[in-house]
């Protein structure tokens, strides 16, 4: 098949429309230029149609429009699309349509790095899935072996979860994959990269040949896409050039703090704005969280956080209360970098820049989620400004200082 190079102008931001719909008409380059504008003609079941209709989608995105229908026809894909373009309803639409709900066999399996992240898919799997009699379980680290064992024995139609826990059931039997025919990685670059690859391609080894696989992330490196070779065949791709990644949506500042010493006192005096809707302040490490909380906490400020090292049911508790906006500023480590969706987030500020270069959009993308307005603050040390520019750089973006009316932008 030819690579069909869609127009590479970048669009101005008059071209964004409130949902994000117009976002990537332009952006866009892939080997694959179909489009279904609308749910109606995607042939869907009915039952699945409506459950699309009643969850309050309108109208497809443009990764929906351009990845749903060669998915569904069986072939393996590779859709790439900025953050909170609705790259988790592609997948979910598409395996609801290609799932036969009257057997009771394990017939999808989706993996994503974080617990929290599987739990979010699996929501919007059933939710999306409401009137098909879907049975979607969400197999992740921390809970009960027994119970997930006891649940997988009932051959949920789609599984989704984090490698491990996945891996271990499938070598404890309780996770059957004979009938299993579809296998999405969320996050993709993130499951292909060093820490979790090998589990990885050891279940894939666990699946029938013919299992079809489709990747979704929204950040690609070519080094991924060059592994992608090995275990995908004539995968439809669907790519946004990595300068074009930028959120159109989400305004980006930097505040010069000179030292690491001055973070603090400039986040408090920032504090009334972040609370204005929902935020998110990335650090670095597990411990600067803590401390950084700590910390708050002493100035009576109202905060919660969330790591790696917490256990599960507290996870749960904190994702809990920050999705109904019973705590409205979270602090956490990279864990939350990807994939989490709540609507309500207009603020991301990096505290700590991140360390590698596509967290940078990743961790910005929990703000201004589909196409809502956002707005990213990086506090920069004299030594984090060469990081900085290579931010920039990378994505062919500006970010200026930030202006005193920051709070008009949120
Ligand atoms: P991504 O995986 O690309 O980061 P998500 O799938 O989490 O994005 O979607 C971001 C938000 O947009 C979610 O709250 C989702 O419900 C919403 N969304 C997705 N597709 C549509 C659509 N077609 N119409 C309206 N809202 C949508």
């Amino acid at each position: 098949m030819s690579i069909m190079q869609c127009g590479r102008a970048h669009l101005g931001r008059s071209a964004t429309n409130e949902n994000g719909l117009e976002l990537s008409a332009e952006l866009i380059e892939s080997n694959w230029d179909q489009i279904t504008d609308s749910f109606d003609n995607m042939d869907l079941k009915a039952e699945l149609l409506r459950g699309v209709y009643a969850y309050g989608f309108e109208r497809p995105s443009a990764i929906q429009q351009r990845a749903i229908m060669p998915i569904i026809t069986g072939r393996d894909c590779i859709a790439q699309a900025q953050s909170g373009t609705g790259k988790t309803a592609t997948f979910s639409i598409s395996i609801l349509q290609r799932i036969d709900t009257t057997v009771k066999k394990t017939q999808a399996l989706i993996l994503a790095p974080t617990r929290e992240l599987a739990q979010q898919i699996q929501k919007v799997v059933i939710a999306l899935g409401d009137y098909l009699n879907v049975e979607c379980h969400a197999c992740v680290g921390g809970t009960a072996v027994r119970e997930d064992m006891a649940k997988l024995n009932e051959g949920p139609h789609v599984v989704v979860g984090t490698p491990g826990r996945v891996f271990d059931m499938i070598n404890r039997g309780a996770l059957r994959t004979d009938g299993v025919k579809m296998f999405c990685l969320d996050e993709a670059d993130e499951m292909l990269s060093t820490g979790f690859k090998d589990s990885i391609y050891d279940i894939f080894q666990l699946l029938p040949a013919d299992t079809q696989v489709v990747l979704l992330s929204a950040t690609m490196p070519t080094d991924v896409l060059e592994v992608t070779k090995k275990f995908m065949r004539d995968p439809i791709r669907i790519l946004v050039k990595q300068d074009q990644l930028t959120l159109e949506g989400i305004r980006q500042f930097y505040i010069a703090v000179d030292k690491e010493e001055w973070k603090l006192d400039t986040l408090c005096d920032l504090y009334e704005t972040v609370t204005i809707t929902q935020a998110v302040i990335f650090c670095s490490t597990r411990r600067k969280v803590d401390w950084l909380t700590q910390k708050l906490h002493e100035r009576e400020f109202t905060v919660s956080a969330m790591h790696g090292e917490m256990d599960q049911a507290q996870r749960e508790v904190i994702m809990k209360e920050f999705r109904s906006g019973s705590s409205r500023v979270l602090i956490a480590t990279d864990l939350l970098a990807r994939g989490i969706d709540v609507q309500q987030v207009s603020l991301v500020i990096n505290y700590d820049l991140p360390a590698s270069k596509e967290n940078y959009i990743h961790r910005i993308g929990r703000g201004g989620r589909f196409g809502r307005k956002g707005v990213a603050i990086n506090f920069v040390t004299t030594d984090d400004l060469k990081m900085l520019r290579e931010i920039e750089q990378f994505y062919n973006t500006h970010v200026d200082e930030m202006p005193m009316n920051v709070a008009d932008l949120i």
